[in-house]
């Protein structure tokens, strides 16, 4: 549709023209509850000045009808100034008033405004979703993120539901069966900030108070929501628990008072995303509220994700990029905070930056491998480019790099130059060098060389230490040498272990240094013994790959279980899991150290991080003549390592459910069946509903599982989550009409929320079935520019990337790739580099599997 891809240059030409007042919206929701109403009334009315009066401009609406545009008096023809994605404005007056009324479409792709029926109760729940620029699917405006201003939101609404926006309400007027709420004006945000969550929603109730450097108190009412459904599983003390300790944290780090009055955080379902940090009305995904059994890892991933959404409070909706190039800006910092503040904000989760280090560090790899990446500071043409942004890079590198700059300014010139940064951005736009300038002022560093290797370039470093030593083992030099892509300054430590008296390997000798150029010695290490274990980049300052010489490679291939210090171990796994996926360690040899050590690993989220790695590496990364081995090998380890779990233990939990991903043959299969009819039992494993969808998961797969057994499992968990764990298993069973059924339900219609695409999709490939799918490749490539063409963004990404073939890793697979790339040149960029990612995806495999076939 012309106009929906924003170019960053027309939003350049606008924010020139135009500098917005205020806006009033007001949304009629009382046709919700009925589910033949495709649409709501949607009324706005913007003032703005306009600097060149006369000039033509233009606001954006995605609308399936407009009722009337009025600007400045004058009644505008909506079919001659509508075109389904814009309203054009013309002859703008120095100062203007524009009014539109427009029927806005519900949602059920999580873009816009979501309406979702739960099957429990059969109430109806509503939430918007707007990054980056969905707020016009729901009301008109100038959605582009340097374009602030008050919102003063309205809402009618059916009587028994709450409304909740970014402000606090100021009254609740009853008509009939409906209620109208009008919402206090908010400070100027972005449109793209703005939220309106509604419905029969559980709510907690909780207060924050704090006395402030000037005597005054800062009261913030905190309230928690989730759908009355699942009120039962809702710990919002635990939630609201952290959320204070998050606040009491940020205002002495960043000495600005929340500036958003009140503070909610809600649960939504159907969520695309993990969170969005709409200011003063959060919105989570509610599989955040945990209906079964998980791990402490589960837990620590939710509060990070509390403690991110409130950093974006001052990093993002405080003070805002201008454009998406600087996303970073915000994302980066939210990332680095997240986990800075689990531990400096004195939560109960202590290993952030263990899980940071294994977990989020891995991502940022593989996207900085991509042929696509991309500097941090990114070149953002449009929103379809924006779009793909949130990405490894713009989160988990930015927020690498950013522990990286406090290692090397320090932290208080760090935390001094966000404190700069706020005063002097309050509720207005930055760029790059806004934020440089303050850290330029507060370390007395110049930080443009900075700058320019680590947020300018892409790519990955790899770090090598090369050791010398004389005839009696002494190290004569111990160097670390640089190399992929341009070389960077790198503040890092270097760790020398042994073996102490007990056999634990651990720490002997730990120096910092500043790594420079091809090769930096470091000279310190001169004269001491040849260690068993030298690891660059011990305590995870810098971003890089780590690499081994061959002594210390050796050390961790018959050793790596030993290392006594949880963070080693996760940097020692996270660069065997790199050597792998580069094609430089085999991977048997890494399912061999997984087979062998995982059992030792104490950290509950490394080890669910080794259990996804060992899975890709036996699907994509094993020679396919040895994938059979592999597979009893590793079912074997997940059923000798889950009987000798502590009982009720969250490692017991994780070997479960590992067991069910790696079941291989007819002996583990009975004993998933026994466990689900409760024939057979594993002391202190509880099997709840959750691990049940797992195993039906399991038995679906392998065919041992019939549609009518798992629909009588549906109907004794008929909720959305069951829902969406039926729909998997019934696509993941192994019979050709299965796989057509669910290709076709993602396909050829748009009915299916997102949830359930989801659902679809992943059951759809099971890592046996490959000859079952392999039918579908041509298919695949023949869908995309049309699904690209006619589906919403956020869809249109997901089928992109989850029906590739992914495990069809065969050379005719990456011919097929390559021909659609050779033949669609012009396809749009963003289509395009979904495809390279996934084409890449498959080389490395590739790859692999050469060097795993010796
Ligand atoms: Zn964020």
């Amino acid at each position: 549709m012309p106009g929906k891809n924003l170019s960053r240059e027309e939003a350049q030409q606008r924010a020139g023209l135009i500098e917005v007042e205020s806006y009033r919206v007001h949304l009629d929701l009382t046709s919700a509850p009925d589910p033949a109403a495709p649409t709501f009334l949607s009324t706005t009315t913007i003032t703005f000045r306009a600097a060149t009066p006369g000039a033509a401009s233009f606001a954006d609406l995605l609308a399936p009808g407009v009722r009337s545009v009025t600007l400045n008096g004058r009644e505008l023809d909506p079919a001659q100034v509508f075109d389904g994605t814009r309203v054009a404005l013309d002859r703008l007056e120095g100062h203007n008033v524009l009014v539109v009324a427009a029927d806005c479409a519900y949602s059920r792709t999580g873009e816009g405004l979501h309406r979702f029926v739960d099957p429990v109760d059969g109430e109806t729940y509503l939430y918007t979703h707007f990054e980056p620029a969905d707020a016009r699917r729901v009301f008109a405006n100038f959605e582009q993120p340097d374009l602030k201003a008050p919102f003063t939101v309205s809402v009618t609404a059916p009587a028994g539901w709450d409304v909740y926006a970014n402000a606090v309400h100021e009254s609740v007027e009853e008509q009939g069966d409906a209620r109208t709420w009008r919402f206090a004006p908010t400070r100027p945000i972005s449109t793209y900030l703005t939220a309106v969550v509604a419905g029969p929603y559980h709510v907690v109730r909780d207060h924050y108070s704090r006395e402030l450097p000037d005597g005054t108190r800062l009261e913030i009412p905190l309230a928690a929501t989730c759908r009355k459904s699942l009120a039962e599983h809702f710990d919002a003390a635990e939630i609201l628990t952290v959320t204070k300790q998050g606040l009491d944290f940020f205002h002495q780090e960043f000495d600005y008072p929340y500036p958003f009055g009140k503070y909610d955080q809600c649960f939504v379902p159907e969520y695309n995303i993990g969170a969005m940090e709409n200011p003063g009305c959060v919105t989570f995904r509610e599989e955040f509220v945990f209906r079964s059994k998980v791990t402490e890892a589960a837990y620590e991933g939710r509060a990070n994700v509390v403690l991110h959404e409130m950093a974006h409070m001052w990093f993002g909706d405080l003070v805002t990029m201008k454009w998406w190039d600087d996303l970073w800006l915000k994302e980066s910092f939210a990332d680095f905070m997240g986990s800075y503040g689990l531990i400096g904000a004195g939560t109960r989760y202590r290993s952030a930056w263990i899980t940071f280090a294994n977990r989020r560090k891995a991502w940022a790899y593989q996207q900085d491998q991509y042929p696509t990446t991309h500097p941090i500071t990114a070149d953002i043409r449009d929103l379809e480019d924006a779009k793909l942004n949130f990405d490894g890079i713009t989160y988990a590198k930015g927020a690498s790099v950013l522990k990286q700059l406090v290692a090397y300014v320090g932290r208080e010139a760090f935390f001094e130059g966000a404190r700069r940064y706020f005063r002097r951005h309050a509720f207005g736009n930055t760029v790059l060098g806004d934020l440089l300038s303050v850290l330029e002022e507060t370390s007395g560093r110049d930080l443009k060389a900075w700058s320019s290797a680590w947020l300018q370039t892409s790519g990955v470093n790899s770090l090598t230490p090369q050791v010398t030593c004389d005839a009696e083992g002494r190290i004569t030099e111990l160097a670390v040498l640089q190399d992929g892509g341009t070389p960077r300054p790198h503040r890092v430590a270097i760790g020398l272990y042994d073996r102490d008296e007990t056999g634990a390997l651990v720490r002997t000798e730990l120096v910092e240094l500043d790594v420079a150029g091809a090769r930096t010695a470091a000279p310190e290490l001169a004269g001491r013994p040849r260690p068993a274990l030298v690891l660059v980049n011990d305590e995870d300052l810098t971003y890089c790959k780590i690499r081994f010489d061959e002594v210390s490679l050796e050390t961790l291939r018959t050793g790596l279980g030993d290392l006594s210090s949880p963070l080693t171990r996760a940097l020692a796994w996270s660069a065997v899991w790199n050597l792998t996926r580069d094609a430089l360690m085999p991977a048997r040899d890494y399912l061999d150290l997984v087979l062998r050590f995982a059992g030792q690993e104490s950290d509950i989220g490394v080890l669910q991080s080794l259990h996804q790695q060992a899975r890709t590496a036996l699907d994509l990364y094993a020679d396919p003549t040895w994938r059979a081995e592999g597979a009893r090998l590793l079912a074997e380890c997940a059923l000798r390592e889950l009987r000798a779990a502590a009982p009720g233990s969250d490692h017991q939990l994780a070997w479960a459910r590992f067991l069910a991903s790696a079941a291989d043959g007819a002996e583990h299969l009975q004993l998933v069946a026994g466990l689900l009819d409760g024939t057979a039992r594993i002391d202190g494993l509880a099997v709840d509903q959750e691990l049940r969808w797992e195993f039906w998961l399991t038995l679906a797969a392998a065919g041992r599982a019939t549609t009518e057994a798992i629909e009588g499992e549906l109907r004794r968990d008929n909720t959305a989550s069951g829902k969406q764990r039926a729909v998997k298993c019934l696509a993941a069973l192994p019979t050709p009409g299965a796989k057509a059924a669910a290709w076709s339900a993602v396909v050829d219609s748009d009915e299916l929320p997102n949830a359930l695409v989801e659902a679809q999709i992943a059951g759809f490939a099971q890592p046996d079935q490959r000859e079952l799918t392999a039918g579908y490749t041509d298919a695949y490539f023949e869908l995309l520019e049309p699904v690209w063409a006619q589906r919403s963004i956020e869809i249109a990404m997901r089928i992109v990337g989850g029906f590739f073939p992914r495990l069809q890793t065969e050379q005719s697979t990456l011919d097929a790739t390559d021909a659609w790339l050779a033949a669609h040149p012009q396809a749009a960029p963003a289509l395009r580099r979904l495809v390279l990612e996934c084409r890449d995806n498959l080389a490395r495999a590739l790859r692999a599997q050469v060097c795993d076939r010796g």
